[in-house]
């Protein structure tokens, strides 16, 4: 733990880094921040942009039999052609389409 005013080295004093040159403290929660966080364990591996609004579906995932998916529509590039569903298994993250 270093001072981010003068980069020395600080110091635990009653549960407060405290800088030694500057007198700077500061809190050891805030300075987890700086620590690798720690990932969550999941078994579905979403991008975070798509997981909290994806809705789900009674479907059947081809690779585990699992039967809740999560789904998306993607349109194809011909656009007389109807929107395909793509969909994400809960269980194990394989993803498929809709035919
Ligand atoms: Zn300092
Ligand atoms: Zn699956």
């Amino acid at each position: 733990m270093f001072c981010p005013k003068c980069h020395s080295i600080m110091f635990l004093k009653d549960e407060m880094f405290e800088c030694r040159k500057c007198g700077y403290s500061q809190s050891p929660e805030r300075a987890e921040t700086f620590a690798p966080r720690r990932k969550k364990k999941e078994a579905v591996v979403i991008d975070e942009k798509e997981a909290p609004t994806l809705p789900t579906a009674k479907v059947e995932c081809p690779a585990c039999n699992h039967r809740e998916a999560f789904w998306v529509l993607k349109q194809t590039r011909a656009s007389d052609e109807p929107e395909t569903r793509i969909y994400t298994c809960k269980a194990c993250g394989n993803r498929w389409r809709e035919y």
